[in-house]
């Protein structure tokens, strides 16, 4: 039986424009810093991708700083403010919340960042920075970070912004929303593990975390990933051109989260009464386990998430959902199906038919 990958927050599989890259490659050995022709080749693949990500973001391509991916950019940013007063909203990735912040921001019942706490820390706290994701990759809830952004610059605190769930989700344009610091990754659209951007806003001053050689114009040191800034740029090529498609994802959403409701009516979806990108169900069944329901979904060969799998593979109680006011019942029953570009009507419904039999299993 083939597998059904319905796990694209989690990573999503190779563009088909990515596969053909990565098959190419192999005729580009050369490190970006070198001045001969492979060397010269390899700087044009870094420089076109760069193109091609700050695009994505409606970013000016010197302000794109490449890296190792999102965990870097953000650690990046919560860093370079260390000593500062930094507030995080309480559902970010943790590579913002275990950074170094000094408190959290609340969210309200439906993920969304609670606004009057905000404007209350603003003027209480006078943070240096503030850090809010534009889309939370468990519950697929898009943040109004235009309004926040509006907030934090009345109190002249600094904005950075995880957009690693909104790139290739919704239309993303750096210079509308007006942040100080974006952070991509490129493995959630359809690139390669182990890349990444920080996209230097509003702010001029760029964060430093790595000390050592000249790369990225002294803001990043280490040899390029030639391979995987490349295939970050095909990718974001093709999310940009991808990206009025993607909202017809939601169709598929509606059909698997009416499905659910029939299957059993106690289920909880959240976050449906906020914007939420296309692609992202997140829901709980009251009691039974988000293990014992993965579980069953991994045996009918569906691959699916939790929402918060930490990197030793167990399976934890959802912060997000927590946060979000959820009893700790709730959190730990939960379970995320994020779909894409390659989902199908038929993977739909053959979850909703596992998932029905695995209902009626615990039910007898
Ligand atoms: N931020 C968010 C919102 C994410 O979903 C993830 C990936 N789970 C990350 C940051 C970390 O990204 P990376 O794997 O590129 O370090």
């Amino acid at each position: 039986m083939e597998m059904i990958y319905l796990d694209y927050n989690g990573t999503a599989p190779l563009r088909p424009q990515v596969r053909g890259f990565v098959e190419s490659y192999q005729h580009i050995a050369g490190n970006a810093s070198s001045v001969h022709a492979l060397g010269r080749k390899a700087r044009s693949v870094v420089e076109n991708a760069r193109e091609n990500v700050a695009a994505l973001a409606n970013a000016l391509p010197e302000n794109m700083v490449f890296n190792s991916g999102a965990t870097e950019a953000n650690n990046t940013v919560i860093r370079f403010f260390a000593g500062k007063k930094i507030y995080a909203s309480a559902i970010e990735h943790p590579s913002v919340l275990e950074a170094g912040i000094t408190g959290t921001i609340p969210v309200t019942r439906d993920g969304v960042v609670d606004l009057a706490a905000l404007e209350k820390i603003l003027q209480d706290e006078k943070p240096a920075l503030v850090s809010v994701m534009y889309v939370n990759n468990e519950t697929g809830v898009i943040q109004p970070i235009e309004e926040i952004v509006k907030r934090c610059r009345a109190h002249d605190a600094k904005i950075h912004c995880d957009a690693v769930q909104a790139a290739g989700r919704i239309p993303l344009d750096i210079k509308k929303i007006g942040v100080d610091y974006l952070t991509l990754s490129a493995h959630k659209i359809g690139g390669l593990q182990g890349a990444g951007a920080l996209i230097i806003g509003m702010c001029r001053e760029t964060p430093l975390l790595l000390n050592g050689g000249g790369q990225e114009k002294r803001r990043r040191a280490g040899t390029e990933n030639v391979f995987a800034i490349g295939a970050f740029g095909v990718a974001a090529e093709a999310a940009k051109q991808g990206i009025e498609d993607f909202q017809k994802i939601a169709g598929l959403r509606d059909r698997l989260e009416a499905g659910l409701k029939d299957i059993a009516p106690s289920i909880i979806i959240h976050g449906i009464n906020a914007p939420r990108v296309a692609n992202t169900s997140f829901f709980s069944l009251p009691n039974i386990s988000s293990e014992t329901q993965l579980i069953a979904m991994d045996l009918a060969r569906l691959c699916v998430s939790n929402g918060s799998a930490c990197s030793s593979g167990t399976v934890k109680s959802s912060y997000v959902l927590e946060a979000m006011g959820c009893s700790k019942d709730v959190a730990s029953s939960a379970l995320r199906v994020s779909l894409g570009w390659e989902s199908t009507e038929e993977d739909i419904e053959k979850f909703l038919a596992a998932y029905a039999k695995f209902a009626q299993r615990i039910a007898a």
